[in-house]
């Protein structure tokens, strides 16, 4: 049985593991997807402290680095359920089930889906989520990016000295900028946009070929499309064993400890009105504590 299993690798949850680890506890942390979470597939982070300009991958294995260096054990593994008993935490797995005192869920967000028809069809062949990721594939070619806020931005950013041509197609009659200042536009003169319109259905036959805008009247030819349009909680799993807003995010104390005994939850996926690394390396330092707290009351 571990002390502690923390689930996603994401900031919150690699904080969360080398604080636990550096307590002297026996930590695993469970990762469906790639180490580093949200922040691995982020060109360029300017605002996290300690660090004038980081590129997102860098800053991830650098986490990823200083948690495996001190110990914490790592599996890849998709949490499917959770389960509590009187003095331990069941974490039900594809894999398999692992057994712990205390559960950090650190399950960030997941991107969201257009919804539209060829979006499914094409992923993977022209579809992507991730400039980062899947950019490369698209050198010299004509790309889409889909959305009106800072992710737009940053995605469109990230391709232009990749791609032929990049284009934005934003449902609003401008940008919705949080993070980013209007003179950002600056460094979009190249970036061609296409102000209140929507894609309703990405076609092609092997790979995508072209999207339909509903406010022009031809097809709008392109090689690929980058979806940028937010990002949602993935815990659909968890209803009905913990509380959860109506968005779906999890709902802590001010010790991020969830309606569950023994389960605390940290990062992009607790109910918080800021979303950015430092507050998911602040919650996870947190969760961790109360967790190391708990087990030494134990
Ligand atoms: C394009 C982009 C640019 C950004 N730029 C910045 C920036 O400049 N500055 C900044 O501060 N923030 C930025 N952010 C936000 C920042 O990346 C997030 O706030 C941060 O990564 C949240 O960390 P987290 O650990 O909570 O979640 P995540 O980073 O989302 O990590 C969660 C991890 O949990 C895993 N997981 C989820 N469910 C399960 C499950 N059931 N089983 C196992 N594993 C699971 C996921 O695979 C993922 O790896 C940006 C985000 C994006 C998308």
């Amino acid at each position: 049985m571990y002390d502690i299993v923390v689930v996603g690798s994401g900031p919150a949850g690699l904080t969360s593991a080398i604080y636990s680890k550096r307590a002297g506890k026996k930590v695993l942390v469970l990762e469906r997807g790639l180490i580093g979470g949200q922040v691995a597939t982020i060109a360029e982070i300017e605002n996290y402290p300690g660090f004038l300009n980081v590129q997102g991958g860098q800053l991830a294995e650098t986490f990823y680095k200083q948690a495996k260096g001190l110990g914490v054990e790592f599996k890849h593994d998709e949490l499917v359920s959770l389960k509590a008993e009187k003095d331990r935490v069941f974490l039900i797995c594809k894999k398999g089930t692992y057994e712990a005192k205390a559960v950090i869920l650190a399950l960030g967000s997941a991107s969201r889906e257009l919804n539209v028809e060829g979006e499914k069809q094409f992923l993977g062949k022209g579809v992507s989520y991730c400039a980062t990721c899947d950019g490369n594939f698209f050198k010299n070619k004509d790309v889409i990016v889909a959305g009106s806020g800072d992710s737009a931005v940053s995605t469109a950013l990230y391709l232009l000295p990749i791609c032929k041509s990049v284009s934005i197609v934003s449902k609003y009659p401008n940008l919705k900028l949080k993070a980013y200042p209007p003179a950002i536009l600056d460094r979009l003169q190249d970036v061609k946009i296409f102000y209140s319109s929507n894609i309703t259905a990405i076609n092609g036959t092997e790979s995508v070929e072209s999207v339909k805008l509903d406010s022009q009247k031809a097809p709008l030819k392109t090689d690929g499309i980058f979806v940028a349009i937010g990002r949602t909680p993935d815990t659909q799993f968890l209803k009905g064993v913990l509380e959860l807003d109506e968005k779906g995010y999890i709902k802590t104390d001010e010790h991020m400890h969830t309606s569950m005994e023994r389960v605390y939850a940290c990062g992009d996926v607790i109910v918080s009105p800021v979303k950015q690394i430092v507050t998911a390396t602040a919650t996870g330092a947190i969760a961790a504590t109360e967790a190391i707290k708990q087990l030494s009351e134990a």
